[in-house]
C-alpha cells in the first residue's frame, strides 16, 4: 500500500469508533491534514500520549479510502509547556485559528515555519510577553499573507506623513492617512504615537527580534484592537477563539 512521510503540528482530536482517533494537523506539504490512528484510544496503544495538540512530529501515513491512516509517529518537539499553560494554550489556538480560517490562500511551505517558530517563542516565554507574542504573530501573518499596513507613507495618495499628524488609521485603505487625506475619510481611527511606533518596529524587524523591545500597555492594547479589527477586514476572519482567550484572561 502507498505510504508516505511527513512533519506536521498535531492541531486536535476526535474519538473516533471504538479505539480509534481522527486527527486534524498542519503540514509543511499539504497544509491542512486529517488522517485516522487505529486504536490510539486503547491503553497500550503504540500512539501513547503522542497525538497531544501542538505536538510537532514526524508521522508515516498510507493512503486510505476515504481518510489516510497513520502508521507510525515520531515526536519532534512535544510543546508539552503550551499544553500545561491553559493561558499559554489559548494564544497557541488564537494563531491556530488565524492560520486554519477558512479559504486560506496562503502556502503552507511558507507558513508552517512561521507557525513551528511562534509555537518555540512561545513555549519559552513568561506571561508578561504573551501579548506581544500575539501582537507580532498576528502582525506578521498578515504581512504573510499580503496585507503589511501601510506606516510609512499616506496610503491614499502616498505622500510622505508629515511627522505631526493626527495618526489617522484607515482600514479600507490598508493604513495611515495624511491630514488631507484624513478629512476626506469619514471615520478614520485615530492612533496615539506609541502605537504607530509599535505597529512600525515589529512589522519592519526581523521576526527572530520580535520581544528585543518592550511596549507600553497603551500601545499593546491600541494594537492588538487594529489587529482585530485589520484582520476582519482583509482575511475576513472574525477570530472566534479570541473570544475564547478573553474568557481565559477573566479568570486569571
Ligand atoms: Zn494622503
Amino acid at each position: 500500500m502507498p505510504t508516505y512521510k511527513t512533519k506536521a503540528i498535531i492541531l486536535s482530536y476526535m474519538k473516533f469508533k471504538e479505539a480509534d482517533k481522527i486527527i486534524r494537523a498542519y503540514s509543511p506539504h499539504f497544509g491542512r491534514i486529517s488522517a485516522i490512528a487505529k486504536g490510539a484510544r486503547k491503553t497500550k496503544s503504540k500512539f501513547g500520549a503522542r497525538l497531544e495538540p501542538f505536538s510537532y512530529c514526524e508521522l508515516v501515513l498510507y493512503k486510505g479510502r476515504n481518510l489516510d491512516i497513520i502508521t507510525q509517529i515520531e515526536i519532534l518537539e512535544s510543546f508539552s509547556n503550551i499544553r500545561e499553560s491553559l493561558k499559554k494554550l489559548a494564544y497557541a489556538y488564537v494563531i491556530t485559528g488565524l492560520i486554519l480560517r477558512s479559504g486560506a490562500e496562503s502556502d503552507p511551505t511558507n507558513i508552517f515555519p512561521f507557525f513551528l517558530f511562534s509555537l518555540r517563542e512561545l513555549q519559552k516565554i513568561d506571561d508578561s510577553l504573551l501579548r506581544q507574542w500575539l501582537i507580532t504573530f498576528q502582525l506578521k501573518y498578515i504581512i504573510l499573507s499580503g496585507y503589511k499596513p501601510i506606516l510609512d507613507k499616506c496610503s491614499l495618495c502616498s505622500r510622505e506623513i508629515e511627522k505631526l499628524t493626527k495618526n489617522a488609521f484607515s482600514f479600507k485603505h490598508g493604513g495611515l492617512l495624511c491630514s488631507d487625506c484624513s478629512i476626506k475619510e469619514e471615520t478614520p481611527t485615530i492612533l496615539e504615537n506609541e502605537t504607530i511606533e509599535m505597529l512600525r518596529d515589529l512589522s519592519e524587524k526581523d521576526i527572530k527580534n520580535w520581544n528585543e523591545n518592550t511596549y507600553s500597555d497603551l500601545a499593546q492594547k491600541e494594537c492588538q484592537k487594529v489587529l482585530e479589527n485589520y484582520i476582519y477586514y482583509y482575511l475576513e476572519s472574525k477570530l472566534k477563539t479570541i473570544q475564547f482567550l478573553r474568557e481565559i484572561e477573566k479568570i486569571y
